[in-house]
């Protein structure tokens, strides 16, 4: 069983709600630093955050487990879906939005 380190904190809810708040503003602005880093779509801002594959997911570019001490460094955030976050997993990233390889494959 591999360590968990990933902790879910009151000041990482925080950090996780400014997040998204600033993604949004971003967005409505029109700046693509708002869409989803891993597959460069547009991210539905509309949807609450994890509630939906195309909605908002905090991504963390170093991964927690490999570095646990840059989990609430904003620095180490970035805006994706909530899919293409699932589909990275720890892997680097190389999956987008419609670009997943079946179960089956
Ligand atoms: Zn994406």
């Amino acid at each position: 069983m591999a360590s968990r380190v990933r902790t879910n904190t009151r000041r990482m809810h925080k950090l996780r709600d400014e997040f998204f708040e600033q993604g949004k503003l971003l967005n409505t602005a029109g700046d693509v630093d708002a869409d989803c880093w891993l597959c460069k779509e547009g991210i539905d801002y509309d949807a609450d955050p994890g509630s939906t594959p195309a909605s908002h997911n905090l991504d963390h570019f170093f991964s927690v487990d490999d570095y646990p001490e840059l989990q609430e460094d904003p620095t180490n955030f970035r805006h994706s879906h909530t899919l293409c976050n699932q589909a990275r997993g720890k892997n680097a990233p190389s999956l987008g939005l419609g670009d997943a390889v079946p179960d089956w494959w």
